[in-house]
């Protein structure tokens, strides 16, 4: 019986300290994929990452809810994209009773007006970076994982990139056509692609008119373009339009502001959703 008492007593107090290393983790809160999965990867054990963003949704024209605000009053670290993406955090942050609440705008100083910036992998190693510096900052003990943590995502980062560059150097296509939102713009520049969206805007909200589309059904004739690239969680029906119009046939490429819950649940990461978009991208442009 005092066996079994005792035992039971280790149990509690093993829980317990369990429940109190866990309540020392950091909690760190980001609103779009690639920022939870950049500072997941930088910051590992030591912290434990929230997607603001519920999986699915669309992120340009995402609200916070009354449950998002509870939970950044809560945290230690929230970590947005930019004033342009996320037109609501500035507000949304003043918002918020949490006076040890460390706040990064991951894309600060980036001036061009195009907010998917971790599509271009220099970027996204600044922004790296930085999540490493707000994590140090609020936990300078682990200081060291964090530096390490970073250099050796960024290496990722970087082989990522020679990867692009090697594969989109030898394309017979050049011309990237796209049936979302304006959102490869930076990574069109850094390969040399030619690029052309169907909605003229930075967001998904301003959809394309028929006269835009009548121009697109143009180009991909004239062209004799074979595929044509739709964005992820939107219904595809301007690429479908597109290729009953004209025969193309449709890929997916993923600008990664969000995913689905089953990619989430498998643990899908922001180079996996990469590289199928390199492999997309090989075959739709007929690279070597
Ligand atoms: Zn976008």
């Amino acid at each position: 019986m005092y066996k079994k008492l005792s035992f039971l007593c280790l149990l509690v107090f093993f829980l317990n300290s369990n429940l109190i290393a866990a309540e020392k983790k950091q909690t760190v809160i980001t609103t779009l994929f690639p920022l939870y999965d950049f500072a997941r990867n930088v910051g590992q054990d030591n912290i434990s990452v929230i997607l603001l963003l519920p999986p699915g949704v669309e992120a340009h024209s995402y609200e916070p809810s009354a449950g998002d605000v509870v939970r950044v009053t809560e945290a230690d670290v929230f970590i947005y994209t930019s004033r342009q993406m996320e037109p609501w955090a500035e507000k949304f942050i003043r918002g918020i009773d949490n006076k040890k609440l460390i706040v990064l705008e991951a894309s600060s100083g980036f001036t061009d007006n195009d907010p998917h910036t971790w599509l271009d992998f220099t970027k996204a190693m600044i922004m790296v970076n930085r999540i490493r510096d707000v994590l140090a900052a609020r936990d300078p003990a682990n200081r060291n994982l964090y530096q390490a943590a970073a250099r050796q995502y960024n290496k990722k980062l970087a082989e990522l990139d020679t990867e692009y560059q090697g594969a989109l150097s030898g394309c017979r296509d050049k011309v990237l056509i796209q049936s979302g939102h304006f959102a490869f713009g930076y990574l069109a520049r850094r390969y040399h692609l030619k690029y052309i969206a169907a909605y003229k805007g930075f967001s998904p909200d301003a959809e394309p008119t028929p006269r835009n589309l009548a121009e697109l059904v143009d180009t991909i004739r004239q062209n004799k373009v074979k595929y044509i690239f739709y964005e992820e969680l939107v219904s595809p029906r301007v690429a479908e339009t597109l290729a009953q119009e004209t025969g193309v046939r449709l890929l997916e490429l993923s600008a990664a502001h969000n995913v689905s819950r089953e990619e989430l649940d498998k643990g899908i990461s922001f180079i996996d959703i990469m590289k199928a978009n390199l492999n997309n991208l090989k075959l739709g442009l007929s690279c070597q």
